[in-house]
């Protein structure tokens, strides 16, 4: 039986883990040879954290658990005769566990931008143009996130990263002494940018902004980025000399093509028990699998893993003819440590109650924490608290 993970990611590396853990002979293709946190990323670009500590190396993690790593870029779902291209290769497969994330809505002037949940390496590029701004001692520093109107579980994380980097860059600026010289904006185009988090903790954000010297400039659609400003559809513009902006999120094109069953936003259809609809052999796990019927969620890479568990338990209770069923749906919900770089809130949502908890100082250190524990929880060298 050849069972085939696509994507190195929070869904993928966990699905490996679980499926050795069932006893499986797994190969899992990424088109890069480590999987990044991208959780604790956010610190990069105000150097508190190393880009080189942030990856974990795929192949160490297939030494620890057994599996197979192959790197190489998939270029073709090819359903029909249950083939996956890629750049190098084709690999036939019986099962398939589709875990590849999401891509990005496109906005006219994108390239003029740069994305703290992007490609890997743009957390870097951030750090050197911030760089560039301390040395230049002033200018305008805009950040913000967009949304997917056709998926509203595609927005919400990314404005969680959104905030932590703007407030972290506060902080770094108030250390170079540059919080008066630099102006630093906050931009998205809907009215409460936040509300997902919901309503107590987005009641909280103006206070934030104003704690950290952030100005706001919320509920204008973006017409498009150039190189030195953002240009609202209204005909406002904010000069900018760094643009940090977060696109809503929406299916890769290897996904759109694939002929796999996609919600309008490109995401792939699942059903609770996180297989593909209308496939008996195809999960889909992670940022890119659809959330349906919970409005309100959001694609974090908890969810992710809980995805991995569920599809995982799943494919082995049918593999074994066993009759339980487990739902991903009975463990959805929002859980946030949102960083400000001297403290952090807690944030918890459920579909019935939202629980915020302000940790100065200590919500920080907690999610420095978390950074270290996965890495070392994920390499077998600490026992695995169970949910984290
Ligand atoms: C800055 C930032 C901060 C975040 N903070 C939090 C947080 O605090 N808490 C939280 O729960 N979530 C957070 N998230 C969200 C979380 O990181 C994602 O939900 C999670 O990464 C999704 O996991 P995934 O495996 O579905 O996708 P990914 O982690 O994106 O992994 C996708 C994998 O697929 C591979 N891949 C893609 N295309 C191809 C291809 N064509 N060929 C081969 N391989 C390919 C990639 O290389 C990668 O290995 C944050 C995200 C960002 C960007």
């Amino acid at each position: 039986m050849k069972i085939l993970i696509l994507g190195g990611g929070f869904a993928g590396v966990e699905a490996a883990i679980k499926l050795r853990k069932y006893g499986y002979e797994v190969s899992l293709i990424s088109e890069r040879d480590y999987m990044f946190i991208y959780p604790v990323s956010i610190w990069i670009p105000v150097g508190k954290r190393n880009f080189e500590d942030t990856k974990l190396n795929l192949f160490d993690l297939g030494k620890k658990h057994g599996f197979n790593v192959i790197i190489e870029k998939i270029t073709r779902i090819d359903v029909t005769k249950q083939e996956i291209h890629t750049d190098k290769n084709v690999h036939a497969f019986d099962y398939l566990f589709v875990a590849l994330g999401m891509g990005k809505v496109h906005s006219k002037g994108l390239e003029n931008t740069h994305s703290i949940c992007g490609k890997p390496n743009e957390s870097v590029i951030i750090k050197e143009q911030l760089e560039n701004l301390v040395t230049k001692g002033k200018g305008h520093i805009n950040v913000g996130f967009g949304g997917n109107p056709k998926d509203p579980t595609a927005t919400s994380v990314r404005g969680g990263p959104a905030f932590e980097l703007v407030f972290n860059i506060s902080l770094f600026l108030k250390e170079k002494g540059l919080r008066d010289k630099v102006r630093l904006t906050f931009f998205a185009p809907m009215e409460e940018p936040g509300k997902r988090m919901g309503q107590r903790a987005y009641a909280k954000m103006d206070g934030m902004f104003a704690h950290y010297h952030v100005q706001t400039h919320f509920g204008k659609k973006i017409k498009e980025f150039t190189h030195n400003a953002v240009v609202f559809k209204d005909g406002t513009e904010l000069a900018s000399d760094l643009t940090l902006y977060i696109s809503g999120g929406e299916g890769l094109d290897v996904i759109k093509e694939s002929g796999l069953p996609l919600n309008e936003a490109g995401f792939i259809e699942i059903n609770e028990l996180c297989r593909v609809e209308g496939y008996r052999n195809i999960y889909a796990i992670g940022d890119g699998a659809a959330i349906i019927d919970h409005p309100w969620a959001a694609k974090q890479g908890h969810v992710a893993e809980v995805m991995a568990d569920v599809s995982t338990y799943n494919f082995h209770h049918k593999i074994t003819h066993q009759g339980k069923r487990k739902s991903y749906w009975e463990k959805l919900h929002i859980i946030c440590v949102m960083d400000t770089g001297d403290g952090a809130a807690f944030v918890i949502r459920t579909r019935k109650k939202e629980i915020i908890i302000p940790l100065p100082i200590v919500g920080h250190w907690l999610k420095k924490g978390w950074g270290w524990y996965y890495k070392q929880s994920k390499m077998k060298r600490m026992f695995r608290i169970p949910g984290m």
